[in-house]
């Protein structure tokens, strides 16, 4: 028996594979990346390949990725099944924000009881951030992310669902299993924090200093920094997002930070990396 690994490499290939969207109205920011860093939402933007491929991890993203598809179209079609309680259900549905610079597609739409009409988003997510959701709350930037659909469409109501896809390892009293769900529904206008702010108000300032931040790299050809920021300050280490980047190498070197310069060496680079 020999032991080998030439299908795992092959997943591996097909994990790193650069499956990204365009837009829903070819928008340069996309509605699904609000709050995230910023320097990322702009080499999105400019529609670069990724420069890093983290092979080691590549079938693990892949596995999360189907796992959440599939979950996503389940849960679709449920509601459109169940159209007494979710009226009208519509699902992938368009949203524009050219305001913002920025569209996407919200994971559904449906009328409830009080003729409300509400904006759902489905998270699937693993033990640990599924536990913590469902003691904390609903994460911010999916908040964020729900409200920006809200907006773009002029409705009022997001109805947050989460769904855990693994179980608590051990017998932790707060335990979780694959399929546990949480859900809220949340008014816009209510407010979320302490400064009195409501989820409205701070997705528009969200978006507001984001649309500004991405004009301005494109005119004056400086990439800001966002969460490279951070970098080597000593206050922390990398920030795990930037582990996970697909652009890291690039946005490591002199290059990253101008856009005419990714552009001018676009072909040959992403070439030379890939
Ligand atoms: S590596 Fe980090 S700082 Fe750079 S673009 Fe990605 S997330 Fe942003």
């Amino acid at each position: 028996m020999q032991e080998i690994q030439s299908v795992a490499w092959a997943l591996a290939d097909l994990g790193v594979a650069d499956d990204k969207k365009a837009t829903a109205d070819g928008s340069f920011l996309r509605a699904s990346g609000v709050s995230s860093c910023i320097r990322k939402q702009i080499y999105d933007g400019l529609e670069l390949p990724f420069s890093t491929f983290n092979f080691e991890n590549a079938a693990n993203g892949l596995v999360a990725r189907e796992i959440g598809n599939t979950l996503h179209e389940q849960i679709q079609c449920a509601l459109e099944a169940n159209s007494i309680v979710f009226k009208g259900f519509e699902a992938e549905v368009p949203v524009s924000l050219p305001e913002f610079m920025r569209s996407g597609h919200a994971d559904g739409v449906y009328v409830n009881d009080s003729d409300d009409e509400v904006v759902i988003e489905i998270k699937t997510m693993r033990n640990y951030g599924f536990r913590k959701a469902r003691r904390e709350g609903p994460k911010e930037e999916h908040l964020l992310q729900a409200a920006t659909y809200a907006m773009g469409l002029g409705h009022n109501f997001i109805h947050m669902v989460y769904v855990c896809t693994d179980a608590t390892p051990g017998k932790w009293k707060d335990s979780a299993r694959a399929g546990d769900m949480a859900e809220w529904l949340i008014d816009i206008d209510d407010v979320i924090d302490q400064t009195g702010a409501t989820l409205r108000v701070i997705a528009n300032y969200v978006m507001s200093d984001e649309c500004a931040q991405a004009g301005m790299a494109l005119s004056d050809d400086v990439i800001p920094d966002g969460l490279k920021a951070l970098w080597n300050t000593g206050d922390e280490d990398t920030p795990w997002e930037c582990k996970y980047c697909g652009h890291y190498s690039l946005c490591g070197i002199s290059m990253g930070d101008s856009v005419s310069e990714i552009l001018k060496c676009k072909g040959e680079y992403f070439e030379s990396v890939i």
